[in-house]
């Protein structure tokens, strides 16, 4: 059951960081992620950028629903919580690592799966014009770009 929920909520998150994306970074709080679309198009880059202020939105309910879980003694808060945890470092190696190249680790990889990864991403941040972004979503694309 803990293994299914870890999973569960690994997968909940594509869905939670696409919707995010789409609605909050590219809306209200587009000041904290235009950095990174800047950096990505002028090509400077620093070692951080405001839009890395996610990555500690998302870590927050992942160490209380851990810290509450052991507190209670119930698997089920960890099992979420190791489920968001894993998804946040999946992202961190596929988007900021492989992809960013934010660290020169896995700089030709040829996995079929990481090469559409990096397709839909590109469409992400070379729209054709600011209002037709595309993608928002990391994990779950259309397979137009395994072809
Ligand atoms: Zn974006
Ligand atoms: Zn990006």
């Amino acid at each position: 059951m803990t293994a299914i929920l870890v999973i569960v909520s690994f997968l909940f998150m594509e869905f939670v960081a696409w919707s995010n994306h789409k609605y909050i970074m590219h809306g209200f709080m587009w000041k904290f992620h235009k950095d990174h679309h800047v950096s990505t198009t002028t090509g400077i880059k620093t070692i951080f950028e405001k839009n890395d202020i996610f990555f500690l939105i998302y870590a927050v309910p992942a160490i209380i629903l851990i810290i509450t879980g052991l507190m209670l003694g119930s698997a089920y808060p960890v099992a979420i919580g190791a489920g968001i945890t894993l998804y946040g470092f999946t992202y961190f190696m596929i988007h900021d690592v492989i992809y960013h190249q934010r660290l020169p680790l896995f700089t030709n990889s040829r996995n079929p799966y990481i090469v559409a990864i990096k397709r839909a991403h590109d469409a992400h941040h070379r729209p054709s014009n600011t209002n037709d972004f595309n993608n928002f979503g990391l994990l779950v694309f259309s397979t137009k770009y395994f072809k």
